[in-house]
């Protein structure tokens, strides 16, 4: 056998040995062939995503479902103070979407990786086109969970993110320093409290910075707020957040009451 026969015998073998490893079926309802440049994800699946657009509140990103013309912000924002200029998202927290971001973080299904990256800096690359940025960096993982977990969902995503943009990926540029307990079943009131000092900028050179923070999901935004008040505090002039997702606590609701405008 000559080397290129070889070659060629050595890349079938490893696209069959991927075929078995990750099979050329949809990882989200296993009916549907979906391949790796498809992420992995079939289109009966794909259709199911919904893209964030307008109205959607100008701070949170909160998407409102009703006749809304124009900016508003909605009654969570006009309540916190938040450290953030603003957070955007993608695409709403359901479906297809909910079911990739819990397999990609809880049970490490990493080809879910460039399927969630993708949804990310299709919305978030153009955006962030528009101004000038010193980093991007993930909200990060208290040391004891990021060993439990192995890696960093966030961070994947900002790598991802700032590959796509040519934004500096920063991962170091945050610490969480005190472990906080699951967040799902607190009140706003109290995930702000359980917050409060988790995260500390890891050094110097945050000075007027403008930071991209970036995390998987955002819900009510108290996670992202206290790590946008480390990077504030440590002398950053512009914070925004972007997400793959957008959970929220009470679908819509919690803004329909919100426009007064
Ligand atoms: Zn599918
Ligand atoms: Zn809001």
């Amino acid at each position: 056998m000559n080397l290129a026969a070889l070659a060629r015998f050595g890349r079938r073998f490893a696209d069959t040995a991927l075929g078995l490893i990750y099979p050329p079926v949809c990882q989200i309802c296993g009916n549907e062939r979906a391949a790796a440049d498809a992420g992995f994800v079939c289109r009966t699946c794909h259709a199911q995503i919904r893209f964030i657009e307008p109205p959607f509140c100008n701070r949170c990103g909160l998407p409102f479902a009703g006749e809304i013309s124009g900016a508003f912000e909605c009654s969570n924002c006009r309540e916190l103070e938040l450290h953030f200029d603003h957070a955007r998202a993608a695409v709403t927290l359901d479906g297809p979407v909910q079911t990739a971001l819990h397999r990609f973080k809880y049970n490490r299904a990493e080809w879910f990786e460039s399927f969630l990256a993708r949804l990310l800096i299709e919305r978030a690359a153009p955006e962030l086109a528009n101004e000038n940025w010193d980093f991007i960096a993930p909200v990060p993982l208290h040391p004891v969970k990021l060993r439990e977990r192995e890696f960093n969902q966030a961070d994947r995503l900002a790598r991802r993110l700032a590959k796509a943009t040519g934004i500096r990926h920063e991962s170091g540029l945050l610490r969480r320093v005190k472990p906080t307990e699951t967040q799902t079943r607190l009140s706003r009131a109290e995930r702000a409290a359980n917050l409060r000092g988790a995260f500390a900028a890891a050094g110097d050179g945050l000075e007027k910075a403008r930071v991209v923070l970036v995390d998987d999901v955002l819900t009510t935004g108290a996670t992202a707020n206290a790590a946008a008040a480390a990077l504030r505090e440590a002398g950053a002039a512009r914070v925004v957040v972007w997400t793959v997702a957008r959970g929220t606590l009470r679908p819509v609701l919690a803004c329909e009451s919100a426009p007064n405008i």
